[in-house]
């Protein structure tokens, strides 16, 4: 059983790589703003609750958050492990979190401030399907269009650069200490996010002594 925390500020490619190691080893995705994300999208109760907070680029109360989590864990839909990302983001989450499950190791993306803000603000989403694109790295071949479903493209809510400010801000007040915490426990690995998405999985693979990871072409 293999299991993970990605952490990392805001694009410094949490999602993607997440996907590129859970489609490999069979790992399950746990993707807490995904999670948040879906509610929205779908208009339910929950939705309701956080929209407005998760518009903000704030940070959704910590009652929601751990139970949305414990529901998600819970589930155990996995037979080989689980990525978690975007939790724990705080003191109170890590401590929930280090209390009911055991992690082999902490996956922590490192970006600087000015290529986060470069990434960010050229992110766009699909809204059909969940596809994200970035103007710079990663263009859909047609215009604001979803290379997969042709669904016209949008700009999250939460990437705009007022948001962005406010996420930086919480990242370093209050993520940064979870950090610290894990590196307490000795199962945090550093690895540098700006190169190539494909270089970064290649690292992660070697320093957590994954299979090597070979890209698709
Ligand atoms: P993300 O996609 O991880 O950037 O999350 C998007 C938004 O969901 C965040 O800006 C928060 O509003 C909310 N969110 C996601 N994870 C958490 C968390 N662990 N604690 C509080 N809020 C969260």
């Amino acid at each position: 059983m293999r299991k993970y925390v990605i952490m990392g500020v805001q694009g410094s490619g949490k999602g993607t790589q997440s996907e590129l190691l859970c489609d490999d080893l069979d790992l399950v995705h746990i993707s807490v703003g995904d999670l948040f994300r879906w509610h929205v999208q779908n208009h339910t109760k929950l939705g309701a609750q956080v929209r407005r907070t998760m518009k903000s680029g704030e940070l959704v109360s910590d009652d929601l958050v751990e139970s949305v989590v414990r529901d998600r864990l819970d589930s155990h839909d996995w037979n080989f492990g689980f990525v978690v990302d975007g939790f724990p983001r705080n003191g109170r989450q890590a401590e929930f979190f280090m209390e009911s499950y055991d992690i082999d190791g902490v996956i922590h993306l490192e970006l600087s401030d000015d290529e986060v803000r470069r990434r960010v603000l050229s992110r766009r989403l699909c809204p059909g399907c969940g596809m994200d694109y970035n103007l710079i790295a990663d263009r859909p071949k047609v215009e604001g269009r979803c290379d997969i479903c042709g669904t016209t493209l949008i700009t999250r809510e939460d990437d705009t650069p007022e948001a962005l400010a406010a996420r930086l801000r919480d990242y370093y007040e209050k993520t940064k200490p979870v950090l610290e915490l894990f590196r307490r426990k000795e199962v945090v690995h550093d690895v540098d996010a700006a190169p190539a998405a494909d270089e970064v999985q290649a690292s992660i693979r070697s320093t957590l002594g994954l299979p090597a990871y070979e890209p698709k072409s």
